[in-house]
C-alpha cells in the first residue's frame, strides 16, 4: 500500500482508498501490482543512466591517460595538462556514480 496525494485537497491519501478520506473526491487507484512494476521500471531505467554515467567517466579517464601519455615529455603543453584535467574528472565522475550506487542499494 502507498500514500498518494489526494488531487483536490493535496492531502495524503492511500492509494486503494476510492475516494479521499479528506475530501471525499473520487482516487484513481492504482493496485499495488502496477506500482510495484513501474517503481521497478523506474530503478531500471536509473541504473541504465549510472551505467551510462560511468562508461563516459571511465572513457574520459582513459582518453584523459593516453593524452597524458602520449605528451608527457612535454609537460606545459596543453594537451598534457588537458589529459590530466580529463583523468580527474573521469576519476571523480566515475567515483562519483559507484559511491552513488552504494549509497542507493
Ligand atoms: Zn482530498
Amino acid at each position: 500500500m502507498a500514500l498518494i496525494q489526494c488531487p483536490v485537497c493535496k492531502k495524503r491519501v492511500s492509494s486503494r482508498a476510492a475516494q479521499c478520506s479528506h475530501c471525499g473526491a473520487p482516487i484513481a487507484s492504482q493496485d499495488d501490482e502496477q506500482t510495484e512494476r513501474a517503481e521497478a521500471r523506474n530503478r531500471w531505467k536509473l541504473n541504465r543512466r549510472l551505467q551510462n554515467i560511468s562508461f563516459v567517466m571511465l572513457l574520459f579517464f582513459l582518453l584523459g591517460f593516453l593524452l597524458f601519455w602520449y605528451n608527457k615529455s612535454d609537460p606545459t603543453g596543453w594537451k598534457y595538462i588537458l589529459g590530466q584535467f580529463a583523468m580527474a574528472v573521469g576519476f571523480v565522475g566515475y567515483s562519483v556514480v559507484r559511491i552513488y550506487k552504494l549509497v542507493k542499494k
